[in-house]
């Protein structure tokens, strides 16, 4: 069973250390490769898809939560507020508000919609430490987090939209998600009290997923507190269930920040869809590190090619191929012989996708004899198009 806290800690992803605290894991180098092949691939997809990106504070006035309705509805999952010269400051519990605050901040046309704003931005949760572990559950979030403001007529077709986006990043991750959950308000205090406006928003869902012909599950009690959303479910090795990617419709908030937008008819008032194609990168990397059994695709690994000198004569060689694959873009390193065997070194980098070694005639030639993961060979293969292909956008 590939356990993503033992694998991840074995593979130099993370740690973590009581004197930091926990739920606060730390990324070690590799983990740090990973994660920012994942940013850059992300960031790139939503480029390509009409976004555009913004960063905003980890942390903002009280007042702001009071406004987005956070500190009424979902005050128990927040840290408590900081005192600083007077005023309280939160740490954010989500991006939300902050897009709103950027959607407000110039004059808006019907012909700015579809407005797209995307962030890979902080945010913090003050789960209890009793249910914290590895990278699946933590108190910071790095979340891939972005909100479509539109008129509420195009809704689904951003919903739609949205779900395209998800399921293109699910592929190239081979993020292997187990059922499209629809999730509904429960009882009780922690949902804003608004029958008709749930309805609408339902319904919105209703009618993205119906037209994909999507199956679901629905859930009462999941939903967001201001609106039902849709959201993408995976499983840990041990069965357990979590969600990594949303897709939510919000009546509440742009009536809230009072957003509206100039239309030939008059004002109007936008709707948000909020949507997380990724979600936080910290469950994403636990996921990926589970399916992959640290074996990740060529993109994503933290190390993409291994040079190998057959023995220290070619280890100038070797220095040579190695510079052209760092140049090329590759995220490379060298195994020099040191008195150990080929096969010894091989094995050490066996989950490497580019085994590339340098032996007399690679030497002479100033190539190198490329093995691949699964003890394929591929030849003298230029360590330019080894690079191409290790791009997620090929
Ligand atoms: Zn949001």
């Amino acid at each position: 069973m590939n356990d993503h806290r033992s694998l991840g800690r074995e593979l130099g992803i993370f740690d973590t250390d009581p004197l930091i605290g926990s739920g606060l894991p730390y990324w070690l180098p590799a983990g740090a490769a990973v994660r920012k092949a994942v940013e850059d691939y992300v960031h790139e997809l939503e480029r390509r898809n009409g976004y555009q990106h913004v960063n905003s504070p980890v942390l903002g006035k009280r007042e702001l939560y009071e406004r987005s309705g956070h500190w009424a509805h979902y005050a128990e999952d927040m840290f408590p507020p900081m005192s600083v010269g007077g005023e309280e400051f939160v740490l954010r519990p989500s991006l939300c508000p902050h897009h709103a605050i950027v959607y407000r901040s110039r004059q808006r046309s019907h012909r700015d919609l579809p407005l797209r704003l995307a962030e890979l931005g902080g945010m913090y949760r003050s789960e209890q430490s009793g249910v914290l572990g590895g990278l699946s559950r933590v108190r910071a979030i790095q979340l891939n987090d972005g909100h479509v403001f539109c008129p509420p007529e195009r809704a689904a077709a951003e919903v739609s939209a949205a779900l395209d986006l998800i399921g293109q990043a699910h592929a190239r991750l081979g993020v292997g998600a187990v059922r499209h959950r629809l999730s509904l308000r429960g009882e009780g205090g922690k949902y804003v009290d608004d029958p008709a406006m749930w309805a609408r928003s339902e319904s919105v869902l209703r009618e993205a997923l119906d037209e994909r012909g999507q199956d679901y599950d629905e859930e009462p009690g999941e939903g967001a507190f201001y609106g039902p959303k849709i959201d993408i479910q995976i499983t840990d090795p041990a069965g357990r269930e979590s969600t990594l990617s949303t897709v939510q419709v919000d009546f509440y908030q742009p009536a809230r920040f009072d957003l509206t937008y100039v239309s030939p008819e008059g004002p109007r008032r936008p709707v948000m869809v909020h949507r997380s194609v990724v979600g936080g990168l910290e469950r994403l990397v636990a996921h990926l590190i589970e399916v992959h059994a640290g074996a990740f695709p060529a993109w994503l690994a933290p190390v993409q090619a291994v040079v190998l000198p057959l023995s220290d004569a070619e280890l100038p060689a070797a220095a040579r191929v190695l510079s052209r694959c760092l140049a090329a873009g590759l995220r490379a390193e060298l195994a020099p012989a040191d008195r150990s065997s080929l096969g010894a070194r091989i094995r050490a980098h066996r989950l490497v996708p580019y085994q590339l070694v340098v032996g007399p005639r690679e030497a002479a030639s100033g190539g190198a004899a490329v093995r691949l993961r699964d003890g394929g060979q591929a030849g003298d293969v230029p360590v330019e198009r080894l690079a191409a292909e290790a791009r997620p956008f090929p």
